[in-house]
């Protein structure tokens, strides 16, 4: 990192202030206004057509399946979707961009006033607004570098133009860069369980901007605010936030002032550059896009929309702590993905117990694949074999101390549970007179615990189940073990 140090009295005098603005690509399978495939990693400029190209004479159609998305994004982003909005010409000049403007949406966006709720550091929930999320168009890619001749040339991939976007703009609420990272992670959760984005940042499906401003705290008004791109990960927004923080109070310190302007987060350096005084809005002369008519969306199609919004994360986390006993973090590893917390539950359902299958699962594979640094999709053990030793340790038909080493088993060999259980099929002793001789024997062996026991201390049948198990080598049956303790004890 730069040296930037302040003192904590100094940076404790200033109260930072968040917004972030993001963009993600609907996973449509056409382009918004085109027929071209919405397609990452094709040839450069094999989908385009005249429309994408801002070709003269060419006429935008809009896709449906965008509306239906963006839609869908902003009912589960807590927005008012507004009955008629406008799509309107952003107007600039970039290589990129061979229209010389973007379809966006200006002063009637599709959807506003929405809300994210985000846990903060105390464990307190805060509510973070969504200003709004409006429908746009993406602009072609420049490539700067990887090419034979890039050391010459910049060259230009057109296939991008025209993928449709939804942005998405928070209120300034946030005031820490912890919070902008956990914002940041419960929307690209939602957009995730909503399936209208990939939200693969790499493949740049999802791009997040950063507003962030300083001043003293109590102060009514806002400080001058920078926005920093090229933020390609969660944790490069945390780290450009923290050193903007710090480089504006600093400014601001030594007497200057923080400028309004445009500044690049570079990572290798781990600091923000200048790269160019901010437009405003008035710069691009929005208007009306004359070849589009405003955006109807009825009551009707709204409504079908939002049947299909799924049991959103946090709900649906809440309502697994409910039904299976669990605590926040493992309800958090169990709606991971919506893939992953639709597997648990289905196959939880046909199992005895559902809440012994979260168990095991959190437990014995968790563990195992957190020991190894494995992915929950990398485990041996499917969720039918989970089900499988969910419901034999619910029968008593292996013990814990059992269905640990035929885990073991699974994750040296990589095999499935069936396949270990049904090789390795521990030796389970369930005959009641071999059983009956161990427990007499012990007895016989432990007058005194069981003058206790009679005495009307019932809790000492746990000392005798445990003593007959070791003398089985903990392959007496636990149920059938349990039960003729207690009738054996009653004398
Ligand atoms: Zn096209």
């Amino acid at each position: 990192m730069p040296a930037i140090s302040l003192s904590p009295q100094v940076l404790a005098k200033y109260e930072p202030v968040i917004g972030l603005e993001v963009h993600v690509q609907l996973l449509t399978a056409t382009k918004a206004f085109c027929g071209c495939p919405n397609q990452f990693g094709s040839e450069p400029n094999t989908n385009v057509c005249p429309v994408c190209l801002g070709l003269p004479g060419s006429l935008p159609v809009l896709n449906a399946k965008a509306v239906e998305f963006a839609a869908l994004a902003s009912m589960a982003l807590n927005c008012e979707v507004r009955e008629r909005s406008i799509f309107a010409r952003k107007n600039y000049f970039y290589p990129d961009l061979p229209k010389g403007y973007q379809i966006s949406q200006f002063d009637k966006p599709l959807a506003e006033h929405g809300w994210i709720e985000a846990p903060t550091a105390d464990g307190s929930i805060k509510r973070i607004g969504i200003t709004r999320l409006h429908m746009e168009e993406d602009a072609g890619k420049s490539i700067h570098d990887g090419l034979a001749d890039s050391a010459h040339h910049t060259s230009i991939d057109l296939n991008r133009c025209g993928t449709p976007l939804a942005e998405i703009v928070s209120e300034p609420d946030m005031r820490t860069p912890d919070e902008a990272f956990e914002y940041l992670t419960r929307l690209k959760e939602i957009l995730l369980y909503c399936a209208v984005s990939d939200c693969n940042m790499e493949e740049g499906s999802l791009r997040c901007d950063a507003n962030v401003s300083v001043r003293l705290k109590g102060a009514p008004q806002f400080g001058t605010k920078a926005e920093v791109k090229n933020l390609n990960s969660f944790r490069f927004v945390r780290m450009a936030l923290e050193y903007e923080i710090e480089r504006q109070i600093e400014e601001i310190e030594s007497g200057g002032q923080v400028k309004q302007e445009t500044r690049l987060w570079n990572s290798g350096e781990g600091r923000t550059y200048s790269m160019r005084s901010k437009e405003q809005a008035h710069d691009y002369r929005y208007f009306p896009e004359p070849d589009l008519p405003p955006l109807i969306v009825s009551a009707e199609f709204l409504a079908e929309t939002r049947k299909k919004l799924p049991e959103l994360p946090e709900a649906r986390r809440a309502r697994m702590i409910a039904e299976y006993e669990l605590n926040t973090q493992d309800a958090f590893t169990l709606t991971a993905t919506r893939e992953f917390a639709d597997r648990f539950e289905a196959a939880a359902k046909t199992a005895r117990s559902p809440r012994r299958v979260a168990n095991v699962l959190l437990s014995e594979v968790g563990g195992r694949l957190k020991a190894l640094g494995l992915e929950q999709e990398h485990s041996p053990v499917s969720m039918a074999g989970i089900v499988q030793a969910a419901d034999l340790l619910d029968e008593g038909k292996i013990s814990s101390k059992q269905l640990k080493q035929l885990f073991d088993v699974c994750f040296e060999k990589g095999e499935d549970f069936s396949a270990v259980y049904e090789r390795e099929k521990p030796e389970q002793l369930s005959d009641a007179s071999a059983l009956e001789a161990m427990i007499d024997q012990v007895i016989a062996a432990n007058p005194k615990p069981v003058e206790q026991y009679r005495g009307g201390k019932k809790t000492m049948a746990g000392f005798f189940v445990g003593q007959v198990m070791r003398a089985s080598k903990g392959q007496a049956n636990p149920a059938l073990l349990n039960e003729l303790v207690t009738k054996k004890l009653a004398g």
